[in-house]
């Protein structure tokens, strides 16, 4: 099944592909949500991070311009990352919902983002943000480890893989990123409280921001990152929508009380 299947919710036989945005400093858990959401409800994982790594390390001109950047913790300049993901927004596997992970990071993001998926008729059902102080973002990120073939994210200490330094999923080398030391996850945390927060404030004025607390448990956020997508797609559910009609309409018959 490609989509998510609203049956198990709803009760009713509409298929609906969900469109969300996991947003939060870098190490808040977005990529960890975003592998179970993957897997169990068949979205599309669209992480920049990981697209922009994997230009560098094929030596693309887009690799060449954002190595240094994101070595230094600063981020890609937008026209860039507008470029790579208007093409990323066509590829066929977008058509049965994705998740956003490391986009948007910036207002102009944002915005470009919500204009393109306007045009689409395809808008946005959530933005979920990972809320995370920035002295546990430290010790998350320092002692982060990742598959790079399958991109799975393990911690030293919190989330080992059985056999050290191999991956459990395809027994790969787990690697420690570049950007992963003291002095950078530093930069990068200012960057996002300069440039990422303004993002969140202006999807909070779409209403369209749900705010969960990131320094629980893997398996506690993902319920709650669970809880909030199912609220989104009640919230968009045609089953919805007829209700809150005939509430509208019963209330304006007078039949039922406020
Ligand atoms: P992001 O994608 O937001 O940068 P990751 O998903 O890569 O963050 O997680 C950063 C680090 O924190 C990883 O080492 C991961 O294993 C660990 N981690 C993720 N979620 C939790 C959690 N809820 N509790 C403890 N550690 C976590
Ligand atoms: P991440 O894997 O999400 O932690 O991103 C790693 C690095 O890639 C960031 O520190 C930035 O340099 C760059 N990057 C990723 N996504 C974006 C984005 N949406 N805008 C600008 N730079 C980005």
């Amino acid at each position: 099944m490609n989509a998510i299947d609203l049956r198990k919710v709803t009760g009713t036989a509409r298929l609906q592909a969900l469109r969300i945005v996991l947003i939060g400093p870098p190490g808040a858990g977005k990529g960890t949500q975003a592998s179970v959401l993957r897997e169990r409800y068949g979205l599309a994982h669209i992480s920049t991070g990981d697209m922009l790594r994997e230009e560098v390390r094929r030596e693309t001109a887009l690799g060449l311009q954002a190595r240094s950047l994101m070595a230094a913790g600063q981020l890609v300049p937008d026209t860039l990352i507008l470029d790579m993901m208007s093409q990323r927004l066509q590829q066929p596997d977008v058509a049965r919902g994705f998740l956003l992970d490391g986009f948007p990071r910036s207002r102009a993001q944002g915005q470009a983002l919500v204009a393109t998926l306007g045009q689409l008729k395809q808008p946005l059902h959530a933005v979920i943000q990972l809320d995370l102080e920035d002295e546990e973002i430290v010790r998350r990120l320092s002692l982060r480890r990742s598959c790079p073939s399958c991109g799975r994210v393990y911690h030293l200490q919190t989330n080992p893989p059985t056999l050290h330094g191999l991956c459990d999923s395809d027994g790969a080398a787990l690697q420690h990123r570049e950007d992963d030391n003291e002095q950078t996850i530093r930069t990068r945390l200012s960057v996002f409280h300069q440039q990422t927060r303004p993002v969140i404030e202006f999807f909070r004025s779409l209403g369209l921001l749900r705010t969960l607390d990131a320094s629980l448990p893997i398996e506690h956020v993902q319920h709650l990152v669970e809880r909030h997508l199912r609220a989104a797609m009640v919230r968009n559910s045609p089953l919805s929508t007829s209700r809150r009609f005939a509430v509208t309409r019963y209330r304006s018959l007078g039949k039922v009380s406020r």
